[in-house]
């Protein structure tokens, strides 16, 4: 696993929204980023969750995060147009989105897959992406120096079967990737790629392999070295990357024209 120790200060002054914030590691990405000094918005659609999280931040680092309750199952394009004017408004600039909150639907054969759990799961792994994407450019194009992380996974990479719906939704956000990578290069300080965390201990991860021994697999927290190179100044030449967390080499990777 990457090892990178950046100081306490490494994200101060920078504001970061994070989607399905209030469990496994989008949790994990929130308490590292407060710890590391940045101000959050965080989304996720359990309110209870949230303000737990919210109390457990503030504790160590008061007026550091804003929650925003949103089922991106359910949200409709006023609820994004909503936020967008909210974000305006009270989130003017935004140096980091991570496209955290994703759903694991139904594991079966295509042929047999249910339609509501298509819709349902292309509304939160894909729409919700789009349209908070969206809402949160003016902000994000007015940071000097921004990062847009799309969180994917191997199946999104290469198909897998019985993985129907969440494989393809996570090859769809590839292609959001690459085509936002390429329109924002030359037009933007934004820096977009996206990120398969690889296997991690979390309820996701569990109910995908309910018979695997939970312990097998990485927590979430150890991730976080990962996160914070992507979202630090270190990482400004890396874009249109599909990066994988657990062979994470910054040496390795293309840089952007002029950087
Ligand atoms: P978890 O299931 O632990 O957490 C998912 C988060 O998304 C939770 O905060 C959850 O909210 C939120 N969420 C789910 N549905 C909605 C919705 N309708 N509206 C708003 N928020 C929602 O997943 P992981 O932490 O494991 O996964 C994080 C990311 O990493 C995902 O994109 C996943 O695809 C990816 N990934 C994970 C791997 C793993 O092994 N864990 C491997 C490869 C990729 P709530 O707390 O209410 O459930």
């Amino acid at each position: 696993m990457f090892e990178y120790h950046p100081s306490s200060q490494h994200l101060a002054g920078k504001k970061i929204l994070i989607t399905g914030a209030s469990d496994g590691i989008g949790r994990a990405n929130a308490i590292c980023f407060a710890e590391h000094g940045a101000e959050l918005l965080l989304l996720g659609r359990n309110q209870e969750k949230l303000e737990q999280l919210f109390d457990e931040i503030e504790e160590k680092s008061p007026s550091k995060v804003t929650i925003h309750p949103m089922d991106f199952a359910k949200a409709r394009a006023e609820d994004y147009s909503g936020l967008a004017d909210s974000l305006d408004k009270h989130f003017p600039v935004i140096d980091g989105l991570i496209h955290n909150a994703a759903q694991l639907g139904t594991l079966c054969p295509v042929e047999y897959y249910p339609d509501n759990d298509w819709e349902t799961l292309i509304n939160v792994n894909l729409n919700a992406v789009f349209h908070l994407t969206k809402a949160a450019m003016p902000s994000l194009k007015r940071s000097e120096d921004a990062r847009l992380l799309f969180i994917s996974s191997s199946v999104g990479r290469k198909g897998r079967a019985y993985w129907g719906g969440y494989g393809v939704s996570k090859f769809a956000l590839e292609g959001l990737m690459q085509t936002l990578a390429d329109e924002l290069s030359s037009t933007s300080n934004i820096r977009v790629n996206s990120l398969n965390p690889g296997g991690t201990r979390t309820a996701m991860r569990q109910a995908a392999y309910p018979a695997e021994d939970p312990h097998s697999q990485p927590e979430a927290e150890s991730l976080m070295p990962v996160y914070l190179y992507l979202l630090g100044p270190e990482a400004a030449h890396i874009h249109g990357q599909a990066l994988d967390a657990r062979d994470f080499d910054p040496s390795t990777l293309n840089t952007v024209e002029g950087t």
